[in-house]
């Protein structure tokens, strides 16, 4: 493959010839092969907005149902922005990373606010609101506003680097930038936001993180790690520190038909939400004789306490190692901590709770 090197970013280029045939297979592989998903039916930016973020770190086959009711009860932009923080977070329940859910929620108030509820066609503008990274900001202005702006995610990456057999450690801010320079080169005038799925496409579809199909790949004629026999080697990742972790007790309190919740704190893991009181820091071990101290203080009379269950949990950096403890008190007493509150247990199912909560109360039931 015919090359041109930039030497101040240290990206070899592909050939005129070599982009030129990129171009026309990615293109006429997904016009005919591209799934059929519920975001690609228009390219109302809003809506691939919503797509692209519930996407991140989800599966796709996850993300359709969440995206289909989400979309039913806010099918605009304006919709989005007037509901409340519950509502929104609510919808979310059960995808996890909440806080995509509270940015998008701000940034769509900040969209009508500001712009008339006109999602920005503009680079600087669109990657000024909450949780819109280069990646997002470039799949909106690609594929809504046809603007020739990469969109380089793990799949692409991963694309890039067997394509172009590169050894660079994708974990690294510099490979992405590196790969964004790459995309540049590639993306055509005239269909930006259809290459740039394209290559997304090929990533989820065919250029697989395990056993690429390269007998079926449009690309395979001008792939470099296939001709060399190492695309199972690529791409090169450095190894990311394991989630840390963590005892943790999370309590199920009850008083006849009654249970406590918790608003978790403004601020860290799962902020803000709602779920059953959790401590993190005690082991199973010190689990029932920290929560009888704790029920002491508060004056609350336990009638029953004990250990119902295990569970574990992993978020992105933590790994919780739960011990479920419940505790049946003699009184339903007032004298809660300040952010526990007690509400029905038919109530449950209307609050927004987190995964691992909805785990735990399906072991208990
Ligand atoms: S030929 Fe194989 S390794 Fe190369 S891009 Fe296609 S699927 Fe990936």
């Amino acid at each position: 493959m015919a090359t041109r090197k930039s030497k101040a970013l240290n990206i070899e280029y592909p050939s005129a010839e070599t982009v030129q045939i990129i171009q026309q297979s990615l293109l006429s592989w997904y016009q005919n092969d591209h799934r059929d998903l519920p975001w690609r039916k228009n390219t109302d930016p809003y809506s691939i907005w919503v797509s692209e973020i519930m996407l991140q770190q989800t599966r796709v086959d996850t993300v359709i149902p969440y995206y289909e009711r989400f979309m039913k009860q806010f099918p605009t932009i304006f919709d989005l922005a007037q509901a409340t923080d519950e509502q929104v977070v609510k919808a979310w329940e059960g995808l996890g990373y909440y806080s995509r859910a509270r940015n998008l929620h701000a940034a769509a108030k900040e969209v009508v606010g500001k712009y008339g509820g006109r999602v920005p066609d503009d680079l600087i503008t669109i990657s000024s609101l909450k949780g819109v990274g280069p990646y997002t900001a470039g799949a909106i202005l690609s594929i809504a506003y046809n603007k020739k702006v990469p969109a380089v995610d793990g799949n692409v990456m991963r694309v890039f680097s067997r394509l172009f057999a590169l050894t660079d450690d994708i974990a690294s801010i510099s490979t992405r930038k590196k790969m964004e320079k790459i995309a540049e080169h590639l993306i055509p005038d005239d269909a930006p936001g259809d290459f740039n799925q394209a290559l997304m496409e090929l990533g989820a579809m065919i250029c697989t993180p395990t056993s690429p199909q390269c007998l079926f790949c449009p690309v395979q004629s001008v792939c470099n790690a296939y001709h060399q026999g190492i695309q199972e080697e690529l791409p090169r990742k450095k190894k990311a520190k394991p989630p840390q972790e963590v005892p943790v007790v999370v309590a199920w309190i009850t008083c006849d038909e009654y249970c406590v919740v918790e608003k978790r704190e403004n601020h860290g893991l799962l902020r803000g939400m709602w779920s059953l009181p959790t401590w993190e820091e005690i082991t199973e071990e010190d689990a029932v004789e920290s929560l009888q101290n704790i029920c002491a203080e508060k004056q609350l009379s336990i009638k029953d306490i004990r250990i119902v269950g295990k569970l574990e949990h992993i978020f992105s950096h933590r790994h919780w190692k739960i011990t479920i403890v419940a505790i049946h008190l003699e009184k339903k007493q007032d004298q809660l901590l300040s952010r526990w509150k007690w509400i029905n247990i038919d109530e449950l199912e209307q609050i927004a709770l987190p995964n691992v909560y909805r785990k735990a109360l399906d072991l208990l039931f």
